[in-house]
């Protein structure tokens, strides 16, 4: 038997399926949009009443995550305070989550060196990236930026020119330059619903998606294995195969070049920019996918190996003790020794 009910909740579609597959835990699947993409929630839970409870809770804070420390937009946010001042020489202080984040970020821009970097503010504006994810560029009017542009918008770029102090709690952004979390945020917010989930007893297995990151945690009803599809880049509406995952806690994340773009003239200019050049990365990568225990460091890490292509990818991936797989634009997989006993190809 199989029952749907539709609510709309506070603009948010909350969509309710209740599926008698074990005595324990029914599931319930809720769909919403927030930071920018769509959240999925799906809930092993042993009540309508908690799975409700804690989907409400989690969009909440999955809205106070962005209001208050990662948009570039709201002046609500901390990223928000920081380039305010970005250039003035005064110091933004942060809270501890904020330095926990940034702390990674410039691990990160490091160990990738330079691959990855959230000071590519300017670049992003220029490419217009959120803008085109969130439709307000009109078909047809998408303007290339010139190369000068883009020269001038790199010339604002660099993770050098930071100045955390994790002790004090506080940035100083030495040049005029513009932060930009977006290669983060679905993996800290994936991070925080982890944590939430253990304040939930109730809720035995939940499998949670931020547009290309997914989280897996706790056990099935019938204890089976998890199953998270690989998104195929030349047909999006199809998979090229499935990472099968035993047990709780596993962050599976993807970037990929279908995922924000627009085309012009045939030229795909996708979201995910080189640091070195100022450009879309332009290399035989078509998407990458990382395995890991932590939601920030797969989210950092799909995008940086993006950048890195396969060979700098993979030793990159080894050194967070993260699994991943490549598609690349011949069409060929290639993939960490140890992600191989987990992915399973269609073909
Ligand atoms: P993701 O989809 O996680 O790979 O993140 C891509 C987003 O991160 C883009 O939409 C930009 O906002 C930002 N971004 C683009 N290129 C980079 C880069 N090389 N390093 C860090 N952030 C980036
Ligand atoms: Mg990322």
């Amino acid at each position: 038997m199989k029952r749907i009910i539709s609510v709309f909740c506070l603009a948010f579609l909350f969509i309710t399926t209740y599926t008698s597959c074990a005595p324990a835990a029914a599931r319930y699947q809720y769909a919403d949009t927030a930071m920018g993409t769509i959240m999925q929630f799906n809930l092993y839970a042993g009540s309508e009443d908690s799975a409700n409870a804690f989907a409400e809770t989690a969009t909440d804070m999955l809205t106070q995550l962005e209001e208050e420390l990662l948009s570039w937009r709201l002046e609500t946010s901390e990223i928000y305070r920081i380039n305010a001042v970005a250039g003035s020489g005064q110091a933004t202080a942060l809270s501890e989550k904020m330095v926990s984040i940034l702390t990674e970020c410039l691990d990160m821009w490091e160990a990738s060196e330079g691959a990855f970097d959230i000071t590519l503010g300017e670049l992003t504006r220029l490419w217009q990236i959120d803008a085109v994810a969130a439709g307000e560029v009109e078909k047809g009017t998408y303007r290339v930026p010139s190369a000068e542009e883009i020269a001038n918008a790199l010339s604002h770029c660099g993770s050098d020119k930071l100045n955390m102090d994790s002790t004090g709690a506080t940035i100083v952004v030495l040049a005029d330059m513009q932060l930009d979390l977006g290669a983060v945020g679905k993996g800290v917010a994936l991070d925080e619903i982890s944590i939430l989930l253990s304040n939930y007893p109730d809720i035995t297995g939940a499998v949670i998606s931020a547009g290309g990151s997914v989280l897996v945690y706790g056990t099935k009803p019938d204890s089976s294995s998890w199953n998270v599809g690989i998104v195929n880049p030349f047909d999006t509406s199809a998979t090229i195969g499935t990472l099968t995952l035993e047990g709780s806690g596993w962050f599976v994340t993807t970037s990929g070049d279908y995922e924000r773009y627009v085309e012009v003239d045939g030229v795909r200019y996708h979201h995910i920019l080189d640091p070195a050049t100022g450009y879309p990365v332009q290399n035989n990568v078509r998407a990458v996918t990382v395995l890991t225990k932590k939601g920030q460091t797969g989210d950092m890490l799909s995008t940086a190996c993006y950048v890195l292509g396969v060979e700098e990818g993979m030793k990159l991936a080894s050194k967070y003790n993260a699994e991943i797989l490549f598609v690349l634009s011949d069409g060929s997989v290639k993939m960490s020794q140890g992600m191989e006993q987990y992915f399973h190809s269609n073909e």
